[in-house]
């Protein structure tokens, strides 16, 4: 079969060591004549997974002891719910403060007015120029200045990478220089383990597994040990992040497969030299591909470059009627799932940690030659 390469946004591809590890032993699992996919969650074997995969989390983040690692179920829409039912109740307004930068974001935003009393305080549906250029709506990042904090909250939310828009952002206030009673919340789906964090400035992060973390089905979450115990009554027990750390997210049968997984691309991260030597690698495989767009007009990536994704390049064709062809050709060359979200059409490169630069050098190699022919 000749090379494929995936740039899924989701269920997203996966390093070759890791399917090869997981081909290996997928049978009997450490030569323990037992398959991971039959094992109890209660086994000893299971214990060994989960503290091997929590220790190697902590090593790559950097983690301290304040903080608390759920591997919960559900994923990255269903902590839209989540998140308001475990932290709300951190103030007696039930209130919270929203950054809105795009899809994901507005996703979380409208989901949690189920929840509490949220506000938008930061936008970025609108015009913008900077140094002569003109960005359209969701192309651009609202400035720190101008977000619009609420004196005390029970959180603030943003999402670290707007996985449809293609804006990443990693600038995140320490709430205290802002004399603001809250805690962060960040949404880091995309980007989790793709670079470097101050996860100390937040309160909660989290992030499906699906993009960064293995495979579909897992939830991380980076809770701070002071916000458990503010959870709603109303939040299910077997979502309720206090109950799940004080149960090590064994309160029920939790996704054995993927926290499995998980740990094996913790491992694999670790191997690769951690998080500073793949946030180089996913800077330069990101310049490599807006490098190729910006010298060219018949590509277009319309973001603000300071905020440019360095996992999720969306981008258009200066002829649009050219879509199909684009894609349709890239699939007959082995470039698979390169359509954009169905919300905002276009194209979109997921180039997350799994993806190697010499898949970019060949998908460059592509886009050239489809401009050579129908430029
Ligand atoms: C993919 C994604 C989600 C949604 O995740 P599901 O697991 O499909 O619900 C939420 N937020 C961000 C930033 C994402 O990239």
């Amino acid at each position: 079969m000749s090379q494929i390469w995936n740039f899924s946004s989701g269920p997203a591809t996966l390093p070759r060591m890791v399917l090869e590890k997981i081909s290996s032993e997928l049978m009997s699992w450490d030569n323990k004549g037992i398959s991971v996919l039959e094992m109890s969650h209660r086994s000893n074997y299971f214990a060994d997974i989960c503290y091997e995969a929590e220790k190697d989390l902590r090593d790559l983040l950097n983690l301290s002891s304040d903080y608390a690692v759920i591997f919960s179920h559900a994923g990255g829409h269903a902590a839209n719910s989540f998140i308001p039912m475990n932290l709300i109740e951190r103030t007696s307004k039930r209130n919270a403060d929203f950054i809105v930068s795009g899809h994901w974001s507005d996703v979380s935003f409208r989901e949690s007015k189920k929840y509490g009393n949220v506000r938008v305080i930061a936008d970025n549906n609108s015009l913008y120029s900077k140094n002569g250029n003109l960005y359209n709506p969701r192309r651009w990042m609202p400035s720190l200045e101008t977000w619009d904090f609420s004196k005390v909250s029970s959180y603030v939310y943003l999402c670290s990478n707007e996985t449809i828009d293609g804006i990443e952002f990693c600038e995140w206030p320490n709430l205290l220089d802002y004399s603001v009673d809250s805690e962060l919340v960040v949404d880091a789906s995309s980007n989790l383990l793709t670079r470097p964090m101050f996860i100390e400035k937040v309160g909660i992060i989290f992030a499906c597994a699906q993009k960064n973390l293995g495979i579909a089905g897992l939830t991380l979450v980076i809770i701070k040990k002071d916000l458990l115990g503010f959870y709603s009554s109303i939040c299910p027990s077997s979502f309720n992040y206090t109950n799940l750390a004080k149960t090590n997210s064994l309160y029920s049968t939790p996704p054995i497969f993927a926290i499995y997984v998980a740990g094996l691309m913790f491992k694999w991260l670790k191997f690769k030299g951690g998080l500073q030597s793949v946030a180089e690698e996913n800077y330069q495989k990101s310049e490599t591909i807006y490098n190729y767009i910006d010298s060219t007009d018949f590509y277009n990536n319309n973001v603000e470059t300071s905020v440019r994704s360095k996992v999720n390049i969306p981008f258009v064709l200066h002829d649009a009627c050219l879509n199909d062809i684009f894609l349709s050709e890239a699939e007959e060359s082995g470039f698979i799932n390169l359509n954009g979200h169905r919300s905002v059409g276009g194209m979109r490169a997921s180039i997350y940690n799994s993806m190697p630069m010499s898949a970019v050098q060949s998908l460059i190699n592509y886009m050239r030659e489809f401009e050579r022919v129908y430029g």
